[in-house]
């Protein structure tokens, strides 16, 4: 369960303190819960950045301290690798060594939304980076600092994005993109991007109709939705028609490709399984794509 610290990134006071949010994990019986963090934003000074840090520290230890049975994650933030390094020994200092840990604050840099002059760090090399070498990097960092932790990386958008993040280095992600393309009528399939069953000119967005050969791998889905129809015309009419069941279907698929891109790893042809899904548009493609070329 996470804190729903998130909301907090627009607002510089959080309206919840973690005391409320120990109480709700308590009485939910959960297996894992978030410290109630406050991500940083890119576009807010370092100063108002280190307050947040401070808040979720104090946070992190309160909740460290008056946790039940749960496995407990905090969450690491910063934007430079000093201040990633730093938090990280912060988090240490409170909890040991975690079992679990979480990354935060990348939201901002993959959807490259409030960076208004843009996102400049320091690399290790010395060199100039920018917010899409710092997620690869700050994931690197994470890793290094707690090998052993399993490592979460929150809001990462569509499947290929969550991809790429468990090929830097993550464990699990989090991501509500397949609910969000339900609500605008779009089904997912596995190696396709989005698509429509039928053309839907009211749609806030634009995504071609699946194709007659598209068609085809749609009827090989086997989610709860799916696999109760022999004849693709009514699954199509199905999925189209209901939101429910295009976010179950959405979901099903996230999942397989997950568990597909795991076992291509243990064969080997992880990195062959994301370019053949990349395309060079994808933000973070940049990451991945150069190594072919050289
Ligand atoms: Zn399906």
């Amino acid at each position: 369960m996470d804190s729903g610290g998130f909301l907090f990134l627009k607002n510089n006071k959080m309206g919840v303190s973690a005391n409320k949010i120990s109480d709700v994990y308590e009485k939910a019986k959960i297996d894992i819960g978030v410290t109630l963090d406050h991500p940083l934003n890119p576009s807010l000074s370092s100063s108002e950045n280190r307050k947040r840090w401070e808040c979720t520290l104090r946070n992190t230890e309160v909740m460290f301290l008056t946790k039940g049975s749960y496995g407990f994650m905090p969450v690491v933030h910063g934007y430079t690798l000093n201040e990633l390094k730093k938090s990280c020994q912060q988090i240490r200092n409170i909890v040991g060594e975690p079992a679990l840990i979480g990354i935060g604050s990348l939201v901002p840099l993959i959807k490259a939304s409030y960076l208004g002059n843009g996102f400049l760090y320091r690399r290790s090399n010395g060199e100039n980076g920018d917010h899409i070498t710092f997620i690869a990097d700050a994931l690197k960092l994470v890793r290094e600092e707690f090998p052993n932790s399993f490592m979460h990386v929150f809001g990462v958008g569509g499947i290929t994005t969550a991809l790429l993040m468990f090929a830097l280095g993550a464990d699990s992600v989090d991501s509500v993109a397949w609910r969000l393309k339900a609500g605008y009528g779009a089904i997912q399939l596995p190696g396709i991007s989005d698509r429509f069953l039928s053309p839907r000119p009211e749609s806030k967005k634009s995504r071609p109709v699946l194709s007659e050969k598209e068609e085809k791998t749609l009827a090989h889905c086997d989610c709860p939705i799916c696999i109760n129809y022999r004849k693709i015309g009514w699954q199509k009419r199905r999925l189209d028609n209901s939101f429910k069941s295009r976010a179950i279907h959405n979901g099903w698929i996230f999942l397989k490709e997950v568990v597909a891109f795991r076992d291509e790893i243990f064969k080997g042809k992880g990195y062959h399984f994301i370019v053949e899904r990349l395309s060079k548009q994808h933000r973070l493609s940049k990451l991945f794509l150069h190594s072919i070329q050289e």
